[in-house]
């Protein structure tokens, strides 16, 4: 098989690395990709928002089987254009994603579908929101509706900070007119965690867990990144969790998908609160997250490759998913600045010297004139180890964080411990 994966992170590469070993996968392709993913595969300069080309590449290499990685060209409707086709996707439909696309779509679909999340006010101009606002108490969380790539979501401790965030949202427009609608929120407190499912639209199978560790400084502190590093399994998930998660959430989230009509074959990522063992979800994301795929597939025992394909053929109650009983840690490794603003360019050394059983997934590289491998991103390299214990896995990412190096290289010291 020819499988074609979109997209350029840690995430894709990751993904490549584990249909990789699929003996179903003879070719991997990746649009645009990056100098990691070039190791495995062939990669191609394109645009993943150009849909049309991407159909035009399908078509041309014969690919048999596509994989989505990021949310804006599945919010876009690359899987629907694909398929009308005629080809093969791993990755929702439009109207599916529009659960991450849409926050007003995905409280409603919440709501109407009895997933407990927190309450919510969708407005539509500035005056109704300020109204709005005299029912809530603060903090209160103003989300702007659209994809704001984790700039939407503001968390107001009064009211001069809500007028604020809303005036920028909806009367200047700061997020491209992503913030046009708004959703006003109860805020929650607890403890945040997300999980990670397979489904076929007619079967859901949640993934090993992992936490994440959002913000870019020890102990949970500074601004938000993308994502400082993830462990696997999640050492603070609480007891019985998986069981409250599935009659809670899995189980009427399914429900809501059959009343709906809707066609959603691929990863749903649910983002969620839980406090006295009770959770509420915080938001659907329609694609695996980055960086928590990168330690959940590397725990995956099942061929990927035929994971995906039975979810594209909606047959995965057909499929035995198979974990390894081992601990993993990924950690990445950023450029100084970030997520604020940071120098490009930095030559990487080393990646050849880490230990064998290391395994590093790229983000933000590149290949310089020279043929040198350089930072081209806030989060740069992701490293990578199994271990029979939480320590052994930190151990080994924080020795290998060491030996690889780059001008302005940073990386938390406390992964899978706060
Ligand atoms: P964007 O749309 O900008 O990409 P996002 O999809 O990441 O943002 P959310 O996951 O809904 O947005 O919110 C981001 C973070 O804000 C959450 O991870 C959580 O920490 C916090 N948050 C969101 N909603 C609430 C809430 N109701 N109560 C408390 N904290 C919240």
């Amino acid at each position: 098989m020819k499988v074609l994966v979109i997209g350029s992170g840690g995430r894709e590469h990751a993904i490549a690395y584990a249909l990789n070993k699929s003996q179903k996968v003879d070719e991997i392709h990746a649009i645009p990709g990056n100098p990691g993913m070039a190791e495995i595969g062939t990669c191609h300069p394109g645009h993943v928002e150009d849909l049309d080309s991407i159909l035009k590449f399908v078509e041309e290499h014969a690919i048999d089987f596509t994989v989505i990685g990021p949310e804006v060209p599945l919010c876009m409707g690359l899987a629907d254009l694909l398929e009308s086709h005629g080809h093969k996707v791993f990755g929702p439909t439009k109207q599916a994603a529009t659960l991450e696309g849409s926050k007003a779509f995905s409280k409603d679909f919440m709501k109407r579908h009895h997933i407990p999340t927190a309450a919510y006010q969708e407005v539509h101009s500035y005056e109704e929101a300020i109204e709005a606002l005299t029912s809530f108490d603060y903090p209160v969380v103003v989300k702007a509706d659209g994809l704001a790539a984790g700039k939407g979501v503001v968390i107001c401790e009064n009211e001069s900070q809500a007028k604020l965030a809303l005036q920028e949202m909806m009367i200047e427009g700061a997020l491209d007119g992503a913030g046009k609608t708004v959703v006003l929120e109860e805020f929650l407190t607890g403890f945040e965690c997300s999980l990670l499912c397979f489904t076929d639209g007619e079967t859901i199978v949640p993934m090993v867990s992992a936490k994440d560790h959002k913000q870019i400084y020890d102990e949970n502190k500074g601004p938000n990144t993308g994502g400082m590093g993830t462990v696997s399994p999640n050492p603070f998930l609480p007891e019985g969790m998986e069981e409250i998660l599935k009659k809670d959430v899995l189980e009427p989230f399914m429900a809501g998908l059959k009343a709906d009509h809707m066609d959603y074959r691929g990863v749903v990522f649910i983002g969620l609160m839980i406090e006295n063992n009770q959770p509420k979800v915080l938001e659907f994301n329609v694609r695996f997250g980055d960086p928590e795929t990168q330690s959940i597939l590397l725990r995956l025992d099942t061929d990927l490759f035929d994971i995906m394909y039975a979810v594209s053929t909606k047959t995965l109650k057909d499929i035995d998913i198979q974990w390894k009983d081992e601990h993993v840690a990924c950690l990445v490794l950023a450029s100084q600045g970030y997520p604020g603003s940071y120098e490009k360019g930095k030559v990487i050394t080393g990646i050849d010297q880490v230990d064998e059983d290391i395994v590093i997934f790229h983000a933000g590289t590149a290949i310089n004139q020279n043929g040198e491998l350089v930072t081209n991103g806030g989060r740069v390299l992701n490293i990578c180890a199994y271990g029979q214990t939480l320590e052994e896995t930190r151990d080994k990412v924080y020795q290998a964080a060491k030996t690889i190096d780059f001008d302005g290289k940073y990386y938390r010291k406390d992964i899978g411990l706060n």
